[in-house]
Parts: structure tokens; C-alpha cells; sequence
């Protein structure tokens, strides 16, 4: 990142910034927490998260390191939390003792709204009723698990470890210990899958029952090998007739099936959309536990460095790596690229507010009118929003308004 105001990313990186420093420059009411667990069974070759197979066994001192930066935190929030999101890596690759810890000690650390939503992210073959039975008894309402694809031969390709069967087992042990809401993570455009395999793929995960589905185009990381391969010609992404036509796919499939499609890569069934996710879509601020965890107060982002050996050895404060105070004109490039990818889309008044002010208002007014006359952007009851075919596009739109 760079920095556009105030401590630049060397300076950040020299001074090992203090966050509470940092965050007295503004006034911050954070709505939620992300906690970030780094370990991973195997680490699949597209996944740019930060994420590892940890054969020193540091799971325990992750979690009692975490303890000691919930602790520091927690007179940072005085009002209650509405959500938490526990991902990685695989939160589900610690102990069921160590995962109660990790989660009493969130529970302890702030105060809590009643209706909170906390979220954990899960791979099948984690799941078990022990881990699931951790899950509720610590008061998780919501689990997030990576499904991907239910074709083993495209699990392969992907570097998936899990079998399609291990999927339907975790669902089960999660119901059997009343988890209430159920994401299931779906990838599509994976290298020489069909759309017939997709369209089985959205029919498996719909048999399935889930609450919430996130249908995510497969991307080619530059920092990862599959990206790697791509951009030597080693790999072939698939046709792009082919990628819209499995989003329109998921489209029908998950339309016919009553769910609402709010969020160009996300559906839910009514009323049981992500609220974590949407605090992140809403520009709202959320403060971040462990390593490569990043967080967003008062206009200020950071991002913890993404080396646990150095998150462990440092504390309680997590180390920082990247440091940005948004310019009145980042923020709001921001607040366009993120409200437009939810389906609501925003409201007049809201854009006509943002374009008043900040030195590229002229350029991002254009861009609209371009972007409407194109078809990509559209004026629907009051709301300024992506079109179908403008949700397939909208980073290039993204980018203008940025
Ligand atoms: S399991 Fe998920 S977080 Fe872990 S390496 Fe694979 S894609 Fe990344």
C-alpha cells in the first residue's frame, strides 16, 4: 500500500507503529473483529492468503499469542461488536481446546452486541463433530466452509486435498451440532471444467441446504505458482464466453432456488446475508488479530506483517507491515468500488455527495455518464448500480472511479 497522508510505509515499518498511536488521529467505532488463523492442512497452489503447513506444531502459541493482542485491544472498543470473522488459513485446522480458548477469549475481550454474528471459516475435512461441538458451545452462529467444486478431478486441479463426499459429512456434523447458518464457497472457470460440471456443482451445493452461497471466478495470483504458470502460458484460464456463462449459470440456478442475489460474487437466502462481509462493503471499521490480518478505523488501513515467527516474537501488538490513511479522495474511490458491488447499489443522494467533493469529482462524474451510456452502470429507481453485464466487468469500472 501506499501512503497518501500522514506516516508513510517505510516510516511505519521503522517505527513498528503503535496502532493505539495511530488510531488516536481519529475518532473510531469499530462494528466488528477479524481474527486471521495461518494454518493450513496443504497450501493449494492458486490461494494467495496467507496460509501454511506448520510443521513446528505452533498452534498453541498462536492461540496464546492471540490472547495477549485480544487483551490489548479490548479497551480500544467500548461499544458492542455486531460481527467476527474467524478465517485463515483454516481456523479449523486447531485443536477443539484451542479453539474454545481462541473463541472465550474473543467472547472475554469485548463487549458483544446479543444478536452477534460470528463467523468461522472451515474446510470439510476439519469438520468434525469435536471441532463442530467447539463451534457452538463458544457461541459461533455461523460457518463459512470452501466447498470449491464437487468434480475430484477438478479438485485436483485446484491442489484440493478433500474428497466431494467430505463435504456433505461436515454439513452434517455442523447440523447435528446446531450450526444455524451455513456459507458454502464455490469456484468456478477452474482450467478444462465444463459447464455441465458447474451446473452439478451449483445442483450438489443447493442439495445441501446451505443458507448463503459464494460463487468466486478462479483468479491467477501473480504471487502464487498457479499464477505463475498462467502468465507463462503453462496454464490456460478459461474462455471468457465460458466464465460468464457459468456466472450467469449461478445466476438461474440459485435465483430459481430463492436465493437473493446481493453481492456480485455472494447469494443469500433472504435477510441472512454476510453482515461481516457487508461491514467490509459499507467501508465501516473493523480492527484485526494475528498475523497478515488487516484492519480499517476512521479511514486509516493496516495490515499486520504476514510472518508468524515474527508475529509470535513480537507483542502484544501485532507487528505492522502496511500503513494507509486514505486521501478524502481515496476514500472515496473506495466507498464507489465497494458500494457498487453490492446489487442494492447505491443511492442518488449518496453519489451525488460523494462526486461534491475531492479533486477527481470531474473525472469519476465522466466516468459514470460513460459507464451508463456503455451499459455497464445503470440508474434504476434512484440507485446507481452495475448492469448483468457490468457485474462481469466491474473492475474495469472499478478502476475509473477509483
Ligand atoms: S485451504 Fe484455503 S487458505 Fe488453505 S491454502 Fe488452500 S485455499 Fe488457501
Amino acid at each position: 500500500m501506499a501512503s497518501s497522508q500522514g506516516i508513510s510505509l517505510q516510516q511505519a515499518a521503522e517505527r513498528r507503529m503503535s496502532l493505539p498511536d495511530a488510531l488516536a488521529a481519529g475518532t473510531t467505532a469499530f462494528r466488528g473483529a477479524y481474527v486471521h488463523v495461518p494454518f493450513c492442512r496443504h497450501k493449494c497452489h492458486y490461494c494467495d492468503f496467507y496460509s501454511f503447513v506448520d510443521s513446528d506444531g505452533r498452534q498453541r502459541a498462536f492461540v496464546e499469542r492471540a490472547k495477549q493482542e485480544l487483551e490489548a485491544w479490548s479497551p480500544c472498543v467500548s461499544a458492542p461488536l455486531e460481527t467476527l470473522f474467524v478465517g485463515g488459513g483454516t481456523p479449523t485446522m486447531l485443536a477443539p481446546d484451542e479453539l474454545r480458548d481462541l473463541l472465550g477469549a474473543i467472547r472475554q475481550a469485548f463487549p458483544w452486541k446479543a444478536k452477534a454474528e460470528w463467523t468461522v471459516e472451515a474446510n470439510p475435512e476439519t469438520v468434525t463433530p469435536e471441532i463442530a461441538a467447539a463451534l457452538v458451545e463458544s457461541g459461533v452462529t455461523r460457518v463459512s466452509m470452501g466447498a470449491q467444486t464437487f468434480q475430484p478431478r477438478l479438485l485436483q486441479a485446484l491442489e484440493r486435498t478433500h474428497d466431494p463426499a467430505s463435504v456433505g459429512r461436515a454439513v452434517g456434523h455442523l447440523r447435528s451440532a446446531g450450526i444455524g447458518q451455513l456459507n458454502l464457497d464455490l469456484i468456478y472457470a477452474i482450467p478444462g471444467g465444463t459447464l455441465a460440471e458447474w451446473q452439478d456443482d451449483l445442483r450438489r451445493t443447493l442439495d445441501l441446504a446451505p443458507n448463503h452461497v459464494s460463487c468466486y471466478g478462479l483468479m491467477y495470483e501473480s504471487n502464487t505458482p498457479l499464477g505463475q504458470r498462467h502468465a507463462k502460458g503453462l496454464v490456460q484460464g478459461a474462455p471468457e464466453e465460458l466464465e460468464v456463462a457459468m456466472h450467469e449459470a449461478a445466476c438461474a440456478a440459485l435465483g430459481t432456488a430463492g436465493f437473493e442475489h446481493y453481492e456480485i460474487s455472494n447469494w443469500s437466502r433472504r435477510g441472512q446475508r454476510c453482515r461481516h462481509n457487508e461491514l467490509y462493503w459499507r467501508n465501516d471499521d473493523w480492527l484485526a488479530v494475528g498475523p497478515s490480518a488487516s484492519g480499517h478505523a476512521s479511514g486509516l488501513r493496516w495490515r499486520n506483517v504476514p510472518r508468524l515467527g515474527d508475529w509470535l516474537a513480537d507483542g502484544p501488538w501485532s507487528p505492522v507491515q502496511d500503513v494507509e490513511r486514505l486521501s478524502e479522495d481515496g476514500r472515496i474511490g473506495e466507498a464507489f468500488m465497494m458500494g457498487l458491488r453490492l446489487l442494492d447499489g447505491m443511492p442518488e443522494g449518496r453519489v451525488r455527495d460523494l462526486l461534491a467533493s475531492g479533486a477527481k469529482a470531474t473525472v469519476r462524474q465522466l466516468a459514470i455518464a460513460r459507464h451508463v451510456e456503455a451499459g455497464l452502470l445503470e440508474w434504476v429507481e434512484g440507485t446507481l448500480r452495475l448492469s448483468a453485464r457490468g457485474r462481469m466487468l466491474a473492475s474495469e469500472v472499478a478502476v475509473d472511479l477509483l
